[in-house]
């Protein structure tokens, strides 16, 4: 068998690496456009959670990835200039420059003997000689429009402007600084992710985008913008751009996972918001799934493809419906900065997804949760 993996990412690098250990006889070409020490965006972030089901699928590498991970035990979020910290017990969450993970996984892959061949942009598919063409190639991918109808793709973008940046300031801890700049609403991401760099994501609502005239503004202007919006945080330092690019954030479904002999996995089948911070491991999850099925089914791709996606559709239809909901908070933020104190922001904001209860805060990060309590900010808590 033949596999053409189109993009070298985190999910396309992941299932080369999966594949070539369980099925030493298969053939597998990996495509990526970019060059063998190029990639976007600056540092980000891993749950332990993510790390775990990473560490059943391929222990070797996912020890190489803890190496790198860089850890923070507390999150500030502030509305309204007020600083509220979320202390995280355990070892917090971890962080990593983007380029080190594609680089560990490029290593691995090499050290497999895994063909892959940087520097190559492919326009189509069609020219491919595979039995299995695997689209890898991110949210914009290529794979999937080419099939577009038959993956029944929706793709709808949200009104909010983002970018990624990094910063030579590297921060205490993590933190989301909301704030009001000449009538504008802005939100500020950061956590330090080395010992020299932070990543810094700043977004606004579209109504500021307009207001404060960003649309007209060029990539330095926007970027100088930011640095005022955020100097107490940054404290001097610049922000630095990686082809930094101000973004609406584009929600890409679809209704069958596979066309025929191809198929698609993490951002270019379904794009996670970056406000859940787990869009990395949810694509590397996804090439776990395809592995497994591929493996269970060698001489049988129908059978593979069908399971795949009968088995991970129902987790990532989770995972990927708390990014939504995430995303729609975000997009009427400026609602909820003027909404609510400190305290009560902090709680609306945790709990946002559905996914934590008050009972589970409360487990999680009791300190916070008393802190609420006694802010007086939310008294139908105590009750409950
Ligand atoms: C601002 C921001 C912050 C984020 N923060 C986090 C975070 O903290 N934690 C987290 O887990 N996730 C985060 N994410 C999400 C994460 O970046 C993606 O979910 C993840 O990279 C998806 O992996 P992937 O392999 O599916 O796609 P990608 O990582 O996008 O990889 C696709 C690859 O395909 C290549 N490619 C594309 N087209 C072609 C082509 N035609 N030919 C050849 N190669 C091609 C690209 O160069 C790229 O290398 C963030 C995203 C953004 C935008």
């Amino acid at each position: 068998m033949k596999v053409a993996i189109v993009g070298g990412g985190p999910s396309g690098l992941f299932l080369a690496i999966l594949l070539r250990k369980r099925m030493p006889e298969i053939g597998i070409t990996v495509y990526e456009q970019n060059a063998r020490d190029a990639t976007y965006g600056f540092g980000m972030g891993l749950t332990e959670g993510g790390l775990a089901r990473l560490e059943a699928a391929d222990a070797a590498v996912t020890a190489d990835i803890m190496q790198a991970l860089h850890f923070f035990k507390a999150q500030v979020i502030s509305n309204r200039e007020a600083p509220v910290s979320v202390r995280v017990p355990g070892p917090g969450a971890g962080t990593l420059p983007r380029i080190t993970l594609v680089t560990i996984l490029r290593k691995h892959a090499a050290d497999l003997g895994i063909d892959v061949r940087y520097e190559a942009r492919l326009a189509d598919v069609s020219a491919l000689d595979a039995d299995l063409i695997v689209g890898a190639d991110g949210v914009n991918s290529m794979v999937r429009e080419s099939a577009r109808e038959s993956f029944g793709t929706t793709h709808r973008s949200l009104e909010n402007h983002f970018a990624w940046f990094g910063t030579t300031r590297v921060f205490p801890t993590a933190a989301l600084v909301f704030r009001k700049y000449q009538g504008g609403y802005f939100v500020a991401h950061y956590y330090p992710y080395s010992d020299t760099m932070s990543t810094f994501v700043g977004e606004c609502d579209h109504a500021t985008w307009q207001k404060l005239g960003l649309e007209a503004m060029s990539l330095e202007e926007r970027k100088a913008l930011l640095e005022a919006v955020f100097a107490p945080e940054l404290d001097g330092h610049p922000l630095v751009s990686n082809n930094t690019t101000w973004r609406q954030f584009d929600v890409i479904r679809n209704a069958r996972w596979s066309s025929g002999r191809t198929v698609l996995i993490g951002d270019a089948l379904s794009s996670a918001h970056p406000t859940i911070g787990s869009g990395t491991r949810i694509a590397m999850e996804d090439a776990i799934a395809l592995a497994e099925a591929i493996c269970a089914h060698p001489q049988a791709l129908d059978a593979a493809l069908a399971e795949y996606e009968m088995k991970r559709r129902p987790e990532k239809e989770k995972l990927i419906g708390a990014s939504e909901i995430s995303a729609m908070w975000y997009e009427e933020f400026p609602r909820w900065m003027d909404a609510y104190g400190p305290y009560e922001f902090v709680y609306r904001y945790m709990t946002r997804t559905g996914r934590i209860s008050l009972d589970r805060l409360r487990a999680q990060f009791p300190d916070l949760v008393r802190e609420i309590e006694a802010s007086g900010e939310l008294p139908e808590l105590a009750g409950a």
